[in-house]
């Protein structure tokens, strides 16, 4: 009897060794690829003052891991927990974050070529917390915890303090949040709702950043400000990782995505790749990738249209739209989201606040969804590029929903 009782459980241990749960190897300087250990808590590199980003075994996980095994997992973006960077089951943070339907929505073509279009949106809304930055902080806060922090703090557009907030309290750690004053008020109300200290300021975003790093060096916090530290971008990968296993492990013709930090865009982009080194999708299938911005607000698409491989800050007080996640004057991933247009063959273009009006409510009428602006914005831009015809009603298009619209409604009037 009790030697039953304990065969099985050893039996469990052993064939666990095998698989490791996580396969992070080390961090890399995204600039010169200088190593660090992953095994500390890092924020950007110190050679280039850059984005740092994770890096996996992919060759031993190739060996040990098959893209079936997935299928039966739970339907959560841990179920990809090889390719993110967390050591230890127990110090996963999650409230049930992605798995989020990818919806075919060709009614939300132009009139008239629904019959043709073959048009699908990754619906993020349904994230906890009502956006995809659920999935960023889950990954942060996740590993943060695993590496020991005390504290979290972020400067947020609205959604991020509100994931946040709602990530440390699952945690049971305290949390503060830096917004710029006219950040949407539901936003704030529910990071206030989780607990989390919001201090509002006058200005952007950038000005938001600079008073969280201030209170995060006071304190002794981490501060979980987006591509400032490496797992964000690991936690937002999980979109294209799930892109594709929803896909039967292909991809897309295009993506569409909605780039304020462009975090998504380059946690995507990684996603790619490290699908193809896993060998789990073929060489020859990657999307182009397509970012959005507000007229108001657009230094991505300017440094794309310049041919530069930077981009130049926007004149903070030029920057105006009410998709308060795409008011984002400067990114510091800019070199790696433009990277990302420019290898995929993508382009990248600027919607107006009055068209992303529109097609909040042209996707609440015609197919049933309550979506934010920036969302709405990945719609405006479908419309635009069938029009000048960089796309063609027949390419598989894929446009992220990025967040909920309820945060917006207030601004909305259809
Ligand atoms: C933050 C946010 C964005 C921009 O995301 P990035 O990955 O930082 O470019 C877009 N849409 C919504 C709803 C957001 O909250």
């Amino acid at each position: 009897m009790t030697l039953n009782v304990f065969k099985k459980p050893l039996y469990v241990i052993l064939f666990f060794m095998d698989a490791r749960f996580s396969y992070l190897s080390h961090l890399k300087c995204s600039a010169c690829d200088h190593i660090y250990d992953a095994d500390q808590l890092q924020t950007i590199s110190p050679c280039c003052a850059r984005p740092l980003l994770a890096c996996y075994d992919l060759a031993t996980l190739a060996k040990e891991v098959s893209r079936d095994e997935i299928s039966h997992r739970e339907a959560t973006m841990w179920r990809y927990h090889e390719f993110l960077p967390v050591r230890e089951p127990a110090h996963i943070i999650s409230l049930g974050e992605g798995m989020t339907p990818l919806l075919h929505a060709p009614c939300l073509a132009p009139q008239g070529l629904e019959q043709q279009a073959r048009l699908f949106v990754k619906d993020e809304g349904q994230n906890p917390t009502g956006s995809f930055k659920a999935r960023g902080m889950s990954a942060a806060v996740s590993r943060a915890v695993e590496l020991g922090v005390q504290g979290l703090v972020t400067p947020t557009a609205g959604n991020a303090g509100a994931a946040l907030a709602a990530y440390a309290a699952r945690a049971g750690l305290p949390s503060h949040v830096v917004a710029p004053k006219d950040a949407p008020h539901t936003c704030i109300q529910q990071a206030r709702l989780y607990g989390g200290e919001v201090h509002l300021i006058p200005g952007l975003i950038t000005d938001a950043g600079r008073a969280a790093a201030e209170t995060a060096r006071q304190r002794d916090w981490f501060n979980v400000a987006t591509l400032r530290e490496p797992y964000r971008a690991e936690g937002k990968k999980t979109m294209g990782l799930e892109l594709a296993e929803q896909l039967g492990w292909r991809l897309p013709s295009a993506i569409i995505y909605p780039a304020g930090g462009g975090t998504g865009v380059v946690g995507m982009w990684k996603a790619f790749a490290e699908l193809r080194a896993a060998g789990w999708i073929a060489n020859d299938q990657l999307p182009k990738m397509i970012i959005v911005q507000a007229e108001g607000c657009a230094p991505l698409v300017r440094a794309f249209h310049q041919g530069k491989d930077e981009a130049d800050a926007w004149p903070a007080d030029e920057a105006h739209t009410q998709a308060a996640g795409l008011r984002v004057p400067s990114a510091i991933g800019d070199r790696l989201i433009l990277q990302a247009v420019y290898e995929s063959g993508g382009t990248a273009l600027t919607v107006s606040d009055d068209s992303m009006q529109q097609m909040v409510c042209y996707a609440a009428k015609r197919a049933g969804m309550l979506i934010a602006l920036e969302a709405a914005a990945t719609l405006a831009a479908y419309h635009t590029l069938l029009a000048t015809n960089f796309l063609q009603v027949e390419d598989e298009v894929v446009a992220y929903f990025t967040g909920s619209g309820l945060p917006d409604l207030q601004y909305v009037v259809c």
